[in-house]
């Protein structure tokens, strides 16, 4: 016998997975630039140059430093160099002990749940969200609460959340910028959050933690900033990810920050470590420790995914479309043209367009288009897009 809940949840592959796989037998069958696959958050701009040189200076070094295990919270050379770097960056006062390397934010938040989290514990997520967060917390033997995000502008509803909160709430997972929506959340929304937060910690008497998910963070348009949560609400874990930023999603390399200012930031450290340990992570990439440690600060190269934006957004707009106007990630949040999404998105497919129902992310009446994609793929839909338009005249 084997455990139901994993057999479940191995022998049903996620939705957005299906669709990536029915897009790559579509594509063997008639043919690459026929089938406009936007299901997937795969970064299609390469690697910056930095990285491939810091690879090429990394090969040099002895194999046993190269390939062999670090420290569980990783090497001491990285760390430092990502403390260095949020000093810089957002003025906080973190060191390499604040600091965990992991295999990418989903190693993050998973870790981040399991190292606060009591069985029977609860943790509120924003819908629409990223579907895994269900996963990792029900995994943990906790349960995910669903709150919606304010539908006029994808902000988090503070009334809402205040409503959610009981004595068994442990966490809020916040993505900003966002998957699937492409929102920021303002800073006047997030100290409305640490407000609602700190008084439920005096109503109640217990800590609510921020899990703070953050892939996406570099990738922004127009200017837009990106609030650093840990420098408004001091209950916060930082799950950061080099997937995006650096277009490194199959390395598996990102960090966990546990800010010094939390009250009771070595024992959230330590349980971190413990939480790394029980899952079996043992320490994350070496060279890619090494690679990360060489290019903390190595810009990321928006200008490709602004340009998509911008083509899909003139060409959707124009055929009547409606969407959320994205300021961050890669990814357009478009109103399904019916009422039932999966239906809209089955006849987006017989235009070969294949976009993910909302209901994969815990809501209904839209479909996600992700971006990350040639920029000849946008252009060359937009006729696509405008017979499945044509459909619903
Ligand atoms: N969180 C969000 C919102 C994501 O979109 C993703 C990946 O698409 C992840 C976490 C996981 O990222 P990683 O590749 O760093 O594990």
């Amino acid at each position: 016998m084997v455990n139901e809940k994993m057999y479940e949840l191995g022998s049903e592959p996620s939705a957005i997975r299906e669709l990536f796989a029915y897009g790559l037998a579509r594509k063997a069958e008639i043919g690459e630039d026929k089938v406009f696959d936007f299901s997937l958050g795969n970064p299609s701009i390469p690697a910056p140059a930095a990285v491939k040189e810091a690879i090429i200076e990394l090969l040099d070094e002895p194999p046993v430093a190269l390939h062999g295990y670090t420290p569980a919270q990783g090497t001491p050379g990285v760390r430092t160099a990502i403390a260095d770097s949020i000093n810089r960056r957002f003025g906080m006062n973190a060191a390499a002990a604040n600091i965990y390397m992991t295999a990418g934010a989903a190693a993050s938040l998973d870790i981040s749940i399991n190292a606060v989290a009591n069985e029977g514990d609860e943790f509120i997520v924003i819908a629409p969200y990223f579907p895994e967060y269900r996963i990792w917390i029900e995994a943990a033997g906790c349960t995910c609460i669903e709150v919606m995000a304010r539908e006029i502008d994808f902000q988090l509803d503070l009334a809402a959340i205040e409503a959610a909160v009981t004595p068994k709430t442990k966490g809020i997972i916040i993505n900003s910028p966002n998957n699937p929506v492409g929102s920021v959340y303002s800073e006047e929304n997030l100290r409305g959050l640490a407000d609602v937060l700190c008084s439920k910690r005096e109503e109640l008497g217990s800590v609510i933690y921020v899990i703070c998910d953050e892939p996406y963070r570099e990738i922004v348009y127009e200017g837009v900033e990106v609030p650093y949560i840990p420098a408004i609400y001091d209950n916060t874990i930082v799950c950061y990810s080099y997937s995006k930023s650096l277009s490194l999603p199959g390395e598996r390399i990102g960090y966990l920050y546990v800010p010094e200012r939390m009250p009771d930031w070595q024992r959230v450290y330590a349980a971190i470590c413990g939480a790394g340990r029980a899952l079996g992570f043992v320490c994350a990439p070496s060279l890619f420790q090494g690679v990360i440690e060489k290019c903390v600060d190595a810009p990321t190269d928006v200008a490709a995914y602004a340009e998509n934006r911008a083509l899909l957004c003139r060409g959707l707009s124009e055929l009547g479309y409606e969407y959320v106007e994205p300021r961050g990630a890669f990814y357009l949040w478009v109103k399904a043209l019916e009422p039932d999404e999966q239906a809209f998105a089955d006849r987006a497919k017989a235009h070969e367009l294949l976009l993910v129902p909302s209901t994969s992310f815990g809501c209904s009446g839209y479909v996600r288009i992700g971006y990350c994609v040639d920029k000849a793929t946008i252009e060359q839909s937009i006729p696509a897009f405008a017979a499945l338009m044509a459909e619903y005249r």
